[in-house]
């Protein structure tokens, strides 16, 4: 059955047709998980069909091709074949093509097609490139929730944005969800290799008792009966974390890349009967399944961003009586790159392989955790969405005092890369500030000076009113200022 889209799709849809109505042949369609990817690529071929077009639409894994023909099958498509060595589905005149990227990057000659989709583009192949290049005519259209790949503008012109994770949040399409950040291991030591975490390195500091003790005791208390997926670093951290759910006799099954595909049909029905209370993993488990996944334990910490978003959207799918997701984050990502939903504001265009080119660079997180209960709380909530925690008057000086280390993080970042036009914004900032509250203009010369070291000598302000975070820098100044009086009487 041809399936009924929804708006979002259509207006995707009608976006792509422009483009390639416009001449542009090198298109990247961006939906998240949860979208409808393959009813939007269903619809496409359709589309392409009824012009007498033929489609060869490629997957990452030879193991997606057999899903992927039948779920454009059950969508109406039915003149499909497959191109694979001595596959059933052979059908060399069918309209439709269904081949990995494996089988393609042995052969010598694209196969007949008007228009070439490739699933998973994020994973950019070489060969992709030399056909894209042999083939100029031919559009290309690449799938994918996390086009993010260094450097992928440069073989595609256009990005085309389906809809972000927030608003399939906000519409209902995903699940909400929830984080704890109960952990924040200390990497400071761990060498960065290609955007990402050095991994053997990484696993000797989340390799440790405690850390993995942490993981159980953590889960114990808030996810008992949640179906659960844990991210491991390598194998031997995550058969360590098994070995610890084991010990408080609660049952973890464990896939690695090379899990056979029958195991974990097993796997998959016992995770769905109860049988296990989750399972650990590595790496792999990140895309291409549909499990009910109730609660997700991050114990890989990671700096990418499309590793991070492609473990979450696992756990956003919604589902009978799901209401959210719960995060258990060991890994203090969240802290790091935010919540799921501010990666794709960093992502609105695609790649031109220098870095911080066409990616926005990440601001400091936004998310603070709740000193009580160690639930990450939305940017500028006081009181804890979960427990209710508001910090109090003392504690509210200690917990500022650990804001004004972050910020002072931010200033000798700000030192270097605060240009004019900053200051002269801060500078306007805290003068209207001071007008509004009948301060001295001294006062806020003051704060600049607190803020960049020198005087605002030579800098012509900016009047404006005060950003949120120009607002707690001040309160944070005012607190430290009124403290250190206090101080001074006893
Ligand atoms: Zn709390």
């Amino acid at each position: 059955m041809r399936k009924q889209l929804r708006p979002r799709q259509v207006q995707a849809l009608n976006e792509l047709r422009a483009s390639l109505g416009s001449g542009k042949k090198r298109l990247i369609l961006k939906a998240p998980t949860g979208f409808g990817k393959t009813v939007l690529a269903a619809e496409i071929i359709h589309r392409a069909l009824e012009r007498g077009k033929k489609v060869l639409f490629v997957v990452d894994a030879i193991s997606l091709v057999d899903q992927t023909a039948r779920s454009f099958y059950e969508q109406g498509i039915t003149d499909i074949g497959v191109i694979q060595a001595d596959h059933e589905m052979t059908k060399p005149g069918a309209a439709v093509q269904v081949c990995s990227q494996a089988t393609l990057a042995r052969r010598r000659f694209l196969p007949e097609a008007d228009l070439i989709m490739i699933d998973e583009v994020h994973v950019f192949y070489k060969f992709y490139q030399k056909w894209m290049e042999r083939w100029d005519a031919i559009p290309f259209i690449g799938l994918s929730a996390t086009p993010y790949t260094t450097g992928l503008g440069k073989h595609f012109q256009q990005l085309i944005c389906t809809a972000t994770t927030q608003e399939l949040i906000d519409e209902g399409d995903l699940c909400d969800f929830r984080v704890f950040a109960p952990a924040q291991p200390d990497l400071s030591k761990v060498k960065v290799i290609a955007g990402d975490y050095n991994e053997a390195e990484l696993a000797l500091v989340m390799n440790n008792a405690d850390l993995v003790a942490g993981i159980v005791e953590t889960w114990k208390a808030k996810a008992e009966g949640l179906p659960t997926l844990v991210y491991a670093v390598d194998r031997a951290h995550a058969r360590a974390i098994q070995a610890e759910f084991d010990k408080a006799c609660i049952k973890f099954e464990y896939i690695d890349a090379f899990t056979e595909r029958e195991d974990r049909e097993v796997i998959k029905k016992q995770f769905h009967n109860g049988e296990v209370a989750g399972v650990v993993s590595v790496g792999c488990l990140t895309k291409g399944i549909d499990w009910d996944v109730r609660c997700i334990v991050l114990a890989r910490p990671t700096k990418s961003d499309m590793l991070y978003q492609q473990i979450i959207g696992r756990g956003l799918r919604n589902a009978p009586g799901k209401e959210y997701v719960l995060i258990l984050d060991h890994s203090s990502t969240t802290l790091r790159l935010g919540f799921v939903t501010e990666v794709d504001e960093r992502h609105g265009a695609l790649s031109m392989g220098k870095k911080g080119q066409s990616v926005r660079e990440i601001k400091e997180p936004q998310s603070k955790e709740c000193s009580q209960c160690h639930f990450v709380k939305p940017p500028k909530t006081w009181e804890c969405p979960n427990c209710g925690h508001k910090p109090e008057r003392q504690p509210d000086v200690v917990h500022i005092a650990g804001q004004l280390e972050e910020l002072t993080k931010t200033r000798k970042r700000n030192n270097k890369s605060s240009t004019a036009v900053d200051k002269a914004f801060f500078l306007g900032e805290c003068l209207t500030y001071a007008l509004k509250r009948g301060r001295a203009e001294g006062w806020a010369k003051h704060l600049y000076r607190a803020k960049y070291g020198v005087w605002p000598n030579k800098i012509t302000p900016f009047m404006r009113t005060p950003t949120a975070e120009t607002l707690t820098y001040i309160t944070a100044q005012a607190i430290r200022y009124a403290k250190g009086k206090a101080n001074a009487k006893v």
